[in-house]
């Protein structure tokens, strides 16, 4: 069997039904589990087999990272620009709005002070697109596959700063991958070894250590109802097998508000215990903030001294409006210090229109009513399942034109497609099917005032949907993880 052309006759139902049993007993004792909604505990859910990905994509992937971490963290510091990039969506948009005002209170507390520190644990995420639309750039593929000759390249899909889930699960996908190709006699090597999960609990120590209190703790804030603990738990875990003088503890936004206290030189104290480091796994929706209580405990703990993962800046500059807005001509050579920086971040970019009200705006409308099909609407949402995709985009458009700044529009990548097979609980294994694998990088950034301290590509996370999926999300059902076997 050639794995980078896994089909249907290259593996026989017996090896499939015998895989996913050694699959779903490697994830079982690996604890790569969640709870579903009825509180059950259900096996990640899995492909079988890793996904082929042109090592040329993945390592210009890799190299960018570094330039993204950047562009996010230099952005976040400058106030005024992040102010007018975000003004129409804050007035059309309460939740953006919320964010902002917190942004907002934080630069007039003057909390970007000399000495005040940042971690950010960023992923960007990104398409294999088949259209080739720069075919000279050099991060392109040149196995010049099924495309009629036209390179492939890398288009990012979006950067993520804030709350990165499964970080823990695609470490261990990998070695159960590995472990999956040698029982049916492959070599595993062509499947990259991920560092994200220790490379995630380094930097938090290091953030950690850099508050300066031996005795102050890193604080997870998380939802009460979390389906995703255990990705969490493992991370805390390995934070502990690290350095055994760091306490985790966990605490959700309503906690925050009902036991915390800020003392003198604004350090913060939850249930009397000093915060060194605030590390966000909730916080990025509007239901996390089902009153202005948490809306509260947001605001004392941005304005407060303790390390944010991340700032409410960092979570700003994650915005898809923020995202069109830094591929406007011009904007990345403001932020980044070299041509090939800008460069290097420009050709993952795919078309990105405002729609802001105005002539720009109405132009962009003309154009995609035109042609739905090539376009996705994008609210200022997180966690999958929010993007408008075909004839709902002319409905949502018609409907409520003054209020379309909340969106932005984008260019519909055309993804490459690939063969695997899908692994869930109770439900029946699926054939060898068409999917689309997503890959996304993990950045860590660290930095005192304006100096930066650590800057560094940290690892690797694959999400892979059926090809009938609009939108993925592994714990809604509609993706599941995935490795890489690098061709
Ligand atoms: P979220 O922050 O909710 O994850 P994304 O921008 O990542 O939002 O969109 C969710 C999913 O929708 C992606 O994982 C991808 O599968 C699909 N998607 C998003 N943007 C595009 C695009 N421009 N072209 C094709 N698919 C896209
Ligand atoms: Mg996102
Ligand atoms: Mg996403």
């Amino acid at each position: 069997m050639s794995l980078a052309h896994i089909r249907e006759h290259d593996i026989s139902k017996e090896e499939v039904r015998f895989l996913e049993s050694e699959g779903k007993d490697y994830c079982l004792s690996h604890g790569m589990i969640y709870k579903d909604k009825n509180e059950n505990f259900q096996h990640i859910p899995f492909t079988l087999l890793p996904s082929p990905f042109p090592e040329k994509l993945f390592t210009a992937a890799r190299e960018v990272q570094v330039d993204f971490n950047l562009l996010v963290h230099k952005v976040s510091q400058d106030y005024h620009f992040t102010k007018t990039a975000l003004l129409s969506t804050v007035a059309a948009d309460p939740f953006t709005s919320k964010l902002f005002d917190i942004y907002d209170k934080v630069w007039k507390q003057g909390s970007s002070k000399p000495e005040q520190i940042s971690l950010g644990i960023f992923r960007s995420d990104y398409l294999i697109d088949t259209t080739g639309t720069q075919p000279d750039e050099c991060n392109n593929y040149d196995h010049k596959a099924g495309n009629g000759g036209i390179a492939d390249s890398i288009k990012q899909v979006e950067i993520n700063t804030i709350a990165l889930g499964g970080i823990t699960f695609s470490c261990l996908v990998p070695n159960m991958h590995r472990y999956l190709l040698q029982l049916i006699g492959q070599r595993g090597c062509k499947v990259p070894a991920n560092p994200a999960l220790d490379e995630a609990a380094a930097g938090l120590i290091k953030a950690w250590e850099l508050y300066g209190s031996a005795s102050a703790v890193i604080m997870f804030v998380v939802e009460r109802e979390e389906v995703n603990v255990y990705d969490q738990r493992l991370l805390e875990y390995h934070i502990k097998e690290r350095t055994s003088a760091v306490c985790v503890i966990r605490r959700s936004l309503a906690d925050v508000f009902r036991n915390s206290e800020t003392k003198s030189d604004q350090r913060l104290f939850v249930d009397g215990l000093e915060v060194a480091v605030v590390y966000y796994r909730a916080g990025y929706s509007p239901k996390h903030y089902p009153t202005e209580k948490e809306w509260e405990a947001r605001l004392t703990m941005e304005l407060a001294r303790c390390v944010k993962c991340p700032s409410v800046g960092h979570q700003l500059i994650g915005t898809k409006k923020m995202q069109q807005v830094l591929a406007k001509p011009g904007v990345l050579e403001r932020f980044l210090p070299d041509k090939d920086s800008v460069q290097r971040v420009r050709r993952t970019f795919t078309g990105l229109y405002t729609l802001d009200l105005g002539t720009e705006g109405d132009h962009n409308m003309k154009y995609c009513l035109k042609a739905v099909k090539k376009y996705v609407l994008k609210p200022q949402r997180e966690g999958g399942g929010n993007n408008i995709y075909g004839e709902e985009i002319r409905r949502i458009l018609l409907r409520t034109p003054e209020s379309r700044s909340q969106f932005i529009l984008m260019d519909r990548i055309q993804p490459k497609l690939n063969k695997n097979i899908l692994v869930r609980q109770d439900t029946p294994v699926s054939e060898c099917i068409d999917v689309i694998p997503e890959l996304g990088i993990v950045g860590i950034i660290i930095s005192r005032g304006d100096e930066i301290l650590l800057n560094k590509e940290a690892g690797y996370l694959v999400r892979t949907k059926t090809m009938d999926q609009e939108d993925g999300g592994v714990f809604a059902g509609r993706a599941a993880f995935d490795s890489l076997f690098l061709i």
